[in-house]
C-alpha cells in the first residue's frame, strides 16, 4: 500500500533505540496518549500516577518531577498545577463543603485572603483571620485551618506545633503554605522530628515558582499529602479543575531542583547578613527575619528547628521618612529589581502600604515597609547599593 507523504511522516515506522540513559529527565509531551488496541483502551487506570491515559493527567516527566517533590516534602502523594497560587485555591476547594468555616492566619500570602474573602463566600464557606503567633480559636464547623511559615511581608513565623496540635487533636485539616521553607528549612509533616513526633501538617503546598525553579522564568505549584483519602479528594478536585502542565516548564524544575538546597543555603546567609546590618541603620526603625531575636515569632522559628530562612527581609523605615521617600530610596537602588515573586537570581525591593491589607493590627506603628528578596549577586555589592540608595532616602527627606 502506498502512502502519501503526510501519512507516512505521521506512521512513521522508525523507532529511536531503547537504553538512551542521561542525567537529565526526557522531555515528553502529549495532549494524545495512544493506547495499544481497543482492550488497552478498556483497562481500567486508576489516576494515581503509575499510568498515562490523557496528557492533562501526566507524562512520565510530570510524574517525575511529583515524585522528586514528594521526596522533597516528606509526602507521600504529590500534585502539580499550574501556579503557586492554584496549588492555594486547590485544598480550599476540595476540603471545604457549605456551612464549613476556614481559618487563615492575617499575614497570609494575598490571594490566599482574597479566595477567602471574595470567592470561598460563594459556596456558602464562612471564614477568621487569626493572629499567626497565637492558637486560634477552634469552632465544631472549622474544618480547614491555613498556616503559613513565615507569613507574607510582615514575615511573623507562626505557632506551628501549638496549632497543628490543637488541630489534631480535633481531627481538623491543616493546610500550610510552605514556599518559603521550600522543603528545607523543616519538615512541614513532622516540623521538629525527635521532639515532637507525629506533629505535621495535613497538606502541604509550595510555589515552586519560588525556589524550585529558581530562574524567574516559570510558574507552578505542588500540593502534598501523606494520607491517601485526603489525596484521592484532592486529586479529585484537581482533575475537575483542568490543571494541566507545560512539559517544558516542569523540565526547567527538574532542572533548578538539584541547586536548590545550594542557592537556598547562599541566598540565606547574605539575606541574613544584610538583615541585621539594615536592623542597625538609623533609617530603619524595624527589620522582620524570623531567624532575628526579636522579629515576631522567632521563638516558633526556633522551636521547629531554627534551621535555614529564605532570601526575604522587610524593613520598617522610621516615620519621618514618607512613602515618597521610601518610592525615591527604592528608586535609587541599581541592583534590585522591583516586581514580585522571588528566589529568583536577581534581587528585589517592593515598598508596600501596608494600612488596609490586614484585619489584625500590623506588627509595627507607623512606618513605610520595604520587603527585599536577595538574589544571588555577590552580598558586599548588594550592601553598597543599599548604602548608597539611602543617601537618596535622606536626600529626599
Ligand atoms: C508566590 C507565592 C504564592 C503563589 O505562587 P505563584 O506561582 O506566583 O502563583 C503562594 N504562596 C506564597 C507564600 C508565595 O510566596
Amino acid at each position: 500500500m502506498t502512502r502519501g507523504p503526510a501519512t507516512t511522516l505521521i506512521h512513521h515506522p522508525y523507532r529511536a533505540p531503547e537504553g538512551w540513559e542521561a542525567v537529565p529527565v526526557p522531555v515528553a509531551k502529549a495532549s494524545t496518549v495512544l493506547f495499544k488496541d481497543t482492550a488497552d483502551l478498556h483497562k481500567p487506570r486508576p489516576r494515581d500516577g503509575l499510568s498515562y491515559r490523557y496528557g492533562l493527567h501526566g507524562t512520565p516527566t510530570s510524574y517525575t518531577l511529583a515524585a522528586r517533590i514528594a521526596t522533597l516534602e516528606h509526602a507521600e502523594h504529590c500534585l502539580l498545577v499550574p501556579s503557586g497560587l492554584a496549588a492555594v485555591t486547590l485544598p480550599s476547594l476540595a476540603v471545604l463543603r457549605p456551612g464549613d468555616e476556614v481559618l487563615v492566619p492575617d499575614n497570609v500570602y494575598g490571594q490566599n485572603r482574597y479566595l477567602t474573602e471574595s470567592w470561598l463566600p460563594q459556596w456558602g464557606v464562612t471564614h477568621r483571620f487569626y493572629d499567626p503567633l497565637t492558637v486560634p480559636e477552634l469552632r465544631d464547623n472549622t474544618k480547614l485551618v491555613w498556616l503559613e511559615a513565615a507569613g507574607s511581608i510582615t514575615l511573623e513565623f507562626p505557632d506551628l506545633l501549638g496549632t497543628l496540635a490543637a488541630c489534631r487533636a480535633r481531627g481538623i485539616t491543616t493546610a500550610l503554605d510552605n514556599t518559603w521553607g521550600a522543603g528545607l528549612a523543616f519538615n512541614g509533616f513532622e516540623p521538629a522530628p525527635g521532639t515532637h513526633p507525629g506533629l505535621g501538617a495535613d497538606i502541604v503546598m509550595q510555589a515552586l515558582t519560588k525556589y524550585p525553579s529558581g530562574g524567574a522564568d516559570v510558574l507552578m505549584g505542588s500540593v502534598c499529602t501523606r494520607d491517601r483519602r485526603l489525596h484521592d479528594r484532592l486529586n479529585h478536585a484537581h482533575e475537575h479543575l483542568g490543571y494541566g502542565l507545560g512539559q517544558n516548564d516542569v523540565e526547567l524544575v527538574l532542572r533548578g531542583l538539584p541547586t536548590m538546597p545550594l542557592r537556598y543555603a547562599a541566598q540565606d546567609r547574605v539575606t541574613r547578613e544584610l538583615a541585621s546590618w539594615m536592623a542597625g541603620r538609623p533609617e530603619v526603625a524595624r527589620v522582620f527575619h524570623p531567624a532575628l531575636p526579636g522579629s515576631p515569632g522567632h521563638e516558633h522559628w526556633l522551636a521547629v528547628g531554627g534551621a535555614g530562612a529564605a532570601c526575604l527581609f522587610s524593613a520598617v523605615f522610621k516615620p519621618e521618612y514618607g512613602a515618597a521617600q521610601v518610592d525615591a530610596f527604592v528608586d535609587a537602588l541599581q541592583l534590585f529589581g522591583i516586581g514580585y515573586s522571588w528566589a529568583g537570581p536577581m534581587s528585589l525591593a517592593v515598598p508596600y502600604d501596608m494600612s488596609r491589607s490586614r484585619d489584625l493590627p500590623l506588627p509595627f506603628d507607623g512606618g513605610t515597609l520595604v520587603r527585599f528578596a536577595i538574589g544571588l549577586e555577590e552580598g558586599a555589592d548588594l550592601r553598597a547599593d543599599i548604602e548608597r540608595a539611602l543617601e537618596s532616602l535622606r536626600m529626599a527627606a
